[in-house]
């Protein structure tokens, strides 16, 4: 077996531990030339998507290579590779390897084959019945509390980043922010560019950290407490169809809940529970959020038999002060 340095005997000095992690990574590596690289999936801000063949059909995040120039972009892509390696959930993609070798930069993971839960929700508006929607929430806290379990956050948990492949829940990309924030630049004179939908997963007190002009080492306070937030938010947009904070511009969205607003959900047709963990999870305080594994124990207690949207009853957020 391998030691990452991790359980390391306390006596070893740090350079061994170091070396460990090296040598630990290098099982990882897999060398560029070996892929076959095939059609582009999509962009998103880490890189291009491509689907390929290594070993049978994978998915390959290359990451903008006009972005990595420097020691400190490889390093935060090491680390992030340390963290993917020590995945193993039937509802977290598998991460198989990644290329290390600047200027070829990518991670190696298991092609998911289904929609994301984004094209269901937002694309094609597939509307999901109560008991769907309560086996996909329960499959992504189940992945989630997992990730917790071992250390890590997610720290950009959406609809976007979980696939739904024969009604298995499959969430990616986990603990890349931080590669996404070094290789991307957001900052552009004054602006601080936003990616659409990016505002209604931001806990209050990550969006309050927001600034104009973010520094390159300004992290932004991910942390489980946040994931659970984002959970909320993925909660509304199964349950209602559509992004919480509908229409409203970004700084009204920064503003209200960096100041503790909540949309209201009094047009939500849906029973006293199902509202319970989306107000719990959305709570202003973050250690006031539920553990994913309470959040299970509730989501297994839910009736799942009643449709909870009805075309009749459209839902309108009004602005609301409730926490
Ligand atoms: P953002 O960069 O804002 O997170 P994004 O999630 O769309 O946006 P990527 O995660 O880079 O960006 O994904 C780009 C595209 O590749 C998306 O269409 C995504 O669904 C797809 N994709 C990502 N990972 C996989 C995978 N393992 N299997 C299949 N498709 C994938």
């Amino acid at each position: 077996t391998v030691s990452d340095g991790e359980n390391a005997d306390p006596r070893c000095t740090r350079q061994n531990s170091v070396s460990s992690v090296s040598q630990s990574l290098r099982e990882w590596d897999i060398p560029y030339d070996e892929l076959d690289r095939g059609e582009v999936i999509g962009k998103g801000r880490f890189g291009i998507v491509y689907s390929g063949n290594w070993h049978g059909h994978v998915a390959i995040k290359e990451l903008r290579m006009d972005y990595v120039n420097d020691e400190k972009t490889l390093e935060a892509f090491k680390a992030e590779v340390v963290t993917f390696r020590k995945t193993r959930h039937e509802n977290l993609v598998l991460f198989m390897g990644a290329c290390m070798k600047p200027p070829r930069l990518a991670i190696v993971t298991s092609l998911c084959k289904g929609r994301t839960l984004y094209t269901h929700i937002h694309v094609q508006k597939d509307k999901f019945n109560m008991s769907k929607t309560i086996m996909i929430a329960q499959q992504i806290s189940q992945g989630m509390g997992y990730l917790h379990a071992r250390g890590i956050v997610h720290k950009d948990l959406k609809t976007k980043n979980i696939f739904l492949e024969s009604g298995k829940v499959v969430i990616t990309d986990f603990g890349l922010f931080n590669v996404t924030r070094l290789c991307h630049d957001t900052r552009r004179g004054n602006w601080l560019s936003i990616p659409p939908g990016w505002l209604c997963y931001l806990a209050p007190e990550v969006m309050r950290s927001l600034r104009v002009i973010q520094k390159p080492d300004d992290g932004l306070p991910f942390t489980p407490y946040s994931d659970i937030y984002c959970f909320g938010t993925v909660w509304y947009e199964l349950l209602c169809g559509e992004w919480p904070h509908k229409g409203l511009p970004p700084e009204a969205i920064i503003w209200q809940v960096g100041r503790g607003m909540k949309p209201s959900l009094a047009n939500l047709q849906a029973s006293r529970d199902v509202k319970d963990i989306l107000m719990a999870c959305w709570s202003y305080q973050p250690y006031e959020r539920p553990e994913f594994a309470n959040i299970q124990i509730t989501l297994n207690k839910l009736p799942k038999k009643r449709l909870h949207r009805s075309p009749s009853h459209p839902i309108h957020l009004s602005r609301s002060a409730e926490s």
